[in-house]
């Protein structure tokens, strides 16, 4: 063997060795065999929970067969929490982070029609905001890291959390001891949303608008009372940002590439706005003129009530003015602004930078999820599942009467986030 042919061969044999050696999946490419392998029987599992929907705080049989799932593929499993609520705990191989996936379960009362073939057989409930899916993910996702516990350094805990459509579930959960039952450190979800199948979105910070009432009160004084009204419109309205007319009415346009969410230049940024018209309660010698209030920026809406007051106190309402206040504010959505952009980036090496988009805009609206209450207690990031499927005219924009979805979002969704947990496990 001359010392030539010896190299060729030499570096021959590194190469197929070298070859060889990348032919071993990574844990990323397991996760992704192992989704394709459950796909089937997920959207079995998405059709069933669909069938059989259950409103917020009714939850018992979509909890019970959450439960079963989990105790086959081997979790702990802790019930009853808050209601319905689920818990599954996955010890990885190693010790390590701690980080929790929440998962809501419960439908909404509707007596509009279902679209699908599987069609809802309770009567006046239907799956309409998607938890239906939401919640398969989740089991999807404790199947998938369930099959790789023996690469996982770390615990994750599924929170599957009842009564979200009311608002309660989340505070219930947490006021029945979640949170010394596990102690996450970190703790995700995601929503269906009208995006394309394949793409996820978020961002640090707000994803949804506040929403604020405000309530001027007046004592009744010899003044007309009309003229008083208009004044406290005009000066309520002149506060806004948004014309009335304007594209930012049409919901359609969060998602288009000029002035949506997804564009650094959105116009669904640094808003305030006046949702609805005003009303107008009497009682006992006082008038309260009243109107919801959606704003991007929490300090715009505290900067608002203190402006208001200080322009009536200028004016010749100045001495009838009794008070300016919220009566309602609603916690929303924050996510956190470091692990936001880094969950992003997780999904982004793996899947592909298409796939997981940065979003610079606040959606408006009436929009809401009490997963807030969760991130008051620990960092978490709420992301926005594509669930639409333009060709075949599915959008799947919840509460809406022909809201359907794309069931390959289900793959996306534990494909993603099943890859995203174990980065953040790892980080
Ligand atoms: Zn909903
Ligand atoms: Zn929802």
């Amino acid at each position: 063997m001359s010392a030539l042919f010896f190299l060729q061969f030499l570096f021959q044999g590194l190469f197929v060795f070298g070859q060889e050696a990348s032919t071993v999946p990574s844990i990323h490419q397991l996760i992704q065999s192992q989704t394709d392998d459950i796909f089937d029987s997920l959207v079995k599992i998405r059709r069933d929970l669909h069938k059989h929907p259950e409103v917020s705080e009714q939850e018992e049989k979509t909890s019970k067969k959450i439960q079963e799932y989990l105790l086959s593929l081997g979790l702990e499993v802790k019930t009853n929490i808050g209601g319905y609520g689920v818990v599954g705990i996955l010890k990885g191989a190693k010790e390590g982070k701690r980080i929790a996936w929440r998962a809501d379960i419960d439908a909404m009362p509707s007596d509009v029609p279902d679209v699908v073939d599987f069609k809802s057989e309770n009567k006046g409930v239907r799956h309409i905001c998607g938890h239906d899916v939401h919640t398969t993910i989740g089991m999807g996702i404790a199947n998938v890291l369930a099959s790789q516990k023996e690469n996982l350094q770390g615990t994750i805990y599924f929170v599957f959390q009842p009564a979200e459509e009311n608002y309660k579930g989340a505070r219930a959960m947490i006021n029945d001891g979640l949170f010394d039952l596990i102690q996450p450190e970190e703790i995700y979800a995601l929503h269906i949303s009208p995006l394309p199948t394949g793409l996820i979105a978020t961002k640090p910070g707000p994803l949804y608008a506040y929403l604020n009432r405000i309530d001027i009160k007046y004592k009744i004084s010899d003044k007309d009372k009309d003229t008083l009204i208009n004044y406290t419109k005009n000066l309520l309205s002149s506060y806004q940002n948004v014309e009335k007319d304007s594209k930012f009415w049409d919901v359609k346009n969060t998602l288009d590439p000029k002035v949506g969410l997804a564009n650094p230049n959105t116009i669904f940024k640094n808003y305030l706005t006046l949702l609805q018209d005003f009303s107008i309660q009497e009682s006992e010698g006082e008038v309260t003129i009243s109107s919801l209030i959606n704003s991007s920026d929490q300090q715009q809406l505290n900067a608002l009530i203190k402006d208001v007051e200080a322009e009536i106190r200028t004016s010749r309402y100045a001495e009838d003015l009794l008070s300016v206040a919220y009566s309602y504010e609603k916690d929303i959505l924050f996510n956190d602004e470091k692990l936001a952009p880094e969950a992003l980036n997780h999904i982004a090496n793996i899947y592909g930078a298409e796939t997981a988009v940065l979003l610079h805009g606040v959606t408006p609206g009436y929009f809401g999820d009490d997963f807030a209450y969760f991130q008051e207690k620990l960092p978490g990031v709420y992301f926005f599942l594509g669930g639409s499927n333009y060709e075949n005219g599915i959008i799947s924009m919840p509460h809406t009467p022909n809201f359907a979805v794309d069931e390959e979002c289900i793959r996306t969704g534990v494909n993603y986030f099943s890859s995203m947990m174990v980065e953040r496990l790892n980080d």
